[in-house]
């Protein structure tokens, strides 16, 4: 057993023992209190100690506001992996962007670590009912939790989340009430109904066990982040430079400003990260206020966006405390970005890394290709994205027409040549109808960059070369409708590419980029004038010259 917690009153300061029921500070009635510990105590044995236990959440058990140490009824919460994104690094000029993928969690959010926690205190206090609000992620996670414990839940959601989440939910024996309004109006029905019955409502941001949880995060970063850079230079553990989230109610974030603020009171890390706060453009309250220096949100009424995940339009006092750690820390931004642009970048994430996210996570990392393109995170930094949650479902809006070949067995060619027939099929479905594409580079690793930059940008048919021989051969036989031509290779380089093609008729229509890697000698530049439709530069590709370059030429 752990020994009971305190808890502090952030208005009038006093400490009190940790009660699971009482929820709000005895001296003045406050609600806003954080748990505090005995870090030096803890200190002393916490690196060997944790060694010893799983990576899972509960590996920080003296950390949190239970009791028991295993408290049965684990789904596998916390643990998940730290990725390198090399691809998406490359690609954006930074070499050190790491992804804390919480989509690996077992209901698919980080919201499980807040539930997890959550229904393990309410366990231990012998509470068997319990309400919640939610735009669907925190609802799912509850769900599975409180089915596992034997917990009675409901569940309020805006009439806005999409039904397969609704239909998720009530999968768990959860009753679902949708209420049409927005997120705001939700959570005050949910929390007079609780009122009004004398049940546990989670309060989120002002919830303990829900802070305590997602702090769990930042120690997991500092421990993992060793294992890819090496320790921090004398201490044991690593803080990035930048942590970066989306946020409704900002919950998140303050659990791992406060975790990281723990480990650096413990002298396990040398910093607390940085962090970017990242919000939807039609609801920005955060941004609002941070924008014109206020330290209360500017409340939206009605969210306009299609992210119903992030619809918080006012998250209250937990925006002014956020700010305030920010602040007193190392500092960091608000920032939002557009509906547009996050589905853009959820595009994106799958198709140079291989994640398939939800848009309330992707706006996460369109801020980042923001916040990197305008030079507030520098090239060298460490910086660690929260993944927040998977895609489901699809919306259907993201992907656009075209997205599946179909390919009808039953027609009478396929049916006599069978396999012969079903492979011609594929390529013509496959090669026929999208934009012809060269690339022509002597490194592979560059012409796959280029390939995965292009396919996240929209379909094409791309043909490679890797000298300038190959190159002129491909353009004949194949009459690409753009080339993207690399100047510096061995043998024939991209100036007697470009000579070569000009001489023959076939081919001396056909538009050139050049992308090159080194700055051009006026010589050089002066070789090119009036030949090439542009010049590109290597390792800058997130200024999105080549993607508006490529649509362009093709349209
Ligand atoms: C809840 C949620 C967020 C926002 O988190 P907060 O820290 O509570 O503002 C972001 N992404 C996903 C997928 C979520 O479920
Ligand atoms: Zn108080």
């Amino acid at each position: 057993m752990n020994p009971p917690i305190k808890v502090r009153c952030l208005d009038c300061k006093t400490e009190s023992s940790y009660l699971f029921n009482q929820t709000a500070c005895p001296a003045c009635g406050s609600q806003w209190r954080e748990a505090v510990y005995d870090y030096p105590a803890i200190a002393l044995q916490a690196l060997s100690e944790w060694s010893k236990r799983p990576f899972n959440l509960w590996r920080y058990h003296e950390l949190l506001p239970i009791q028991s140490r295993d408290p049965n009824i684990s789904l596998g919460e916390g643990g998940t992996p730290l990725l390198k994104a090399i691809n998406l690094g490359t690609m954006i000029g930074c070499k050190n962007i790491f992804i804390k993928d919480e989509r690996q969690g077992p209901t698919a959010s980080f919201k499980d670590r807040q539930a997890a926690v959550t229904i393990a205190a309410l366990r231990e206090a012998g509470i068997r009912e319990m309400v919640v609000a939610s735009t669907g992620n925190v609802a799912i996670a509850y769900s599975a939790y409180a089915a596992r414990a034997g917990i009675k839940l409901w569940a309020f959601l805006t009439s806005l989340v999409p039904s397969e989440k609704m239909r998720e939910v009530a999968i768990y024996g959860t009753q679902v009430i949708k209420v049409t309004g927005s997120y705001d109006q939700t959570k005050k029905v949910a929390s007079e109904f609780a009122a009004q019955r004398n049940l546990y409502y989670d309060l989120g941001a002002r919830s303990i066990p829900c802070i305590e949880a997602m702090k769990t995060i930042a120690y997991e970063i500092a421990e993992q982040l060793p294992n890819q850079l090496g320790p921090g230079e004398g201490y044991p553990l690593r803080a990035p430079d930048w942590y970066i989230q989306s946020v409704s109610g900002g919950m998140g974030p303050i659990g791992v400003i406060k975790g990281f603020t723990e480990l650096k009171a413990m002298n396990l890390i040398d910093r607390i990260p940085k962090i970017a706060v990242i919000q939807v453009d039609g609801c920005a309250p955060m941004v609002h206020a941070w924008q014109q220096g206020l330290d209360t949100p500017l409340p939206v009424a009605s969210p306009k966006t299609l992210i119903e995940t992030l619809a918080t339009g006012d998250p209250g006092r937990s925006y002014t405390l956020l700010r305030q750690m920010m602040l007193q820390n190392n500092g960091g931004t608000f920032i939002s970005s557009s509906d547009e642009d996050t589905f853009r970048a959820m595009h994106f994430l799958a198709k140079m890394e291989g994640l398939s996210v939800e848009p309330a996570a992707a706006v996460a990392f369109s801020g980042l290709i923001q916040l990197v393109r305008s030079g507030v995170i520098g090239h060298d930094e460490v910086v660690v994205v929260n993944n927040t949650g998977h895609t489901f479902p699809i919306e259907s809006a993201i992907l656009g027409e075209g997205w599946s070949h179909d390919i009808n067995l039953s027609h009478p060619a396929l049916q006599e040549s069978q396999e012969e027939g079903l492979l011609a099929a594929l390529s013509k479905v496959a090669s026929d109808r999208y934009p012809r594409v060269l690339i022509v580079d002597d490194m592979p690793e560059a012409r796959q960059l280029l390939r995965r930059i292009l396919q996240s940008q929209g379909n094409f048919t791309l043909f490679e070369a890797a000298n300038g021989k190959e190159a002129i051969e491909v353009s004949q036989k194949e009459r690409p409708n753009l080339i993207l031509l690399d100047l510096m290779m061995p043998e024939m380089d991209g100036f007697a590419v470009m000579d070569a093609l000009q001489k023959d008729k076939s081919t001396a229509e056909i538009p050139v980029v050049v992308v090159t890697a080194k700055e051009l000698t006026p010589q050089e530049k002066q070789r090119l004038r009036g030949r090439i439709q542009n010049l590109l530069q290597k390792g800058d590709f997130i200024s999105e010259d080549l993607q508006n370059e490529v649509k362009s030429l093709l349209n």
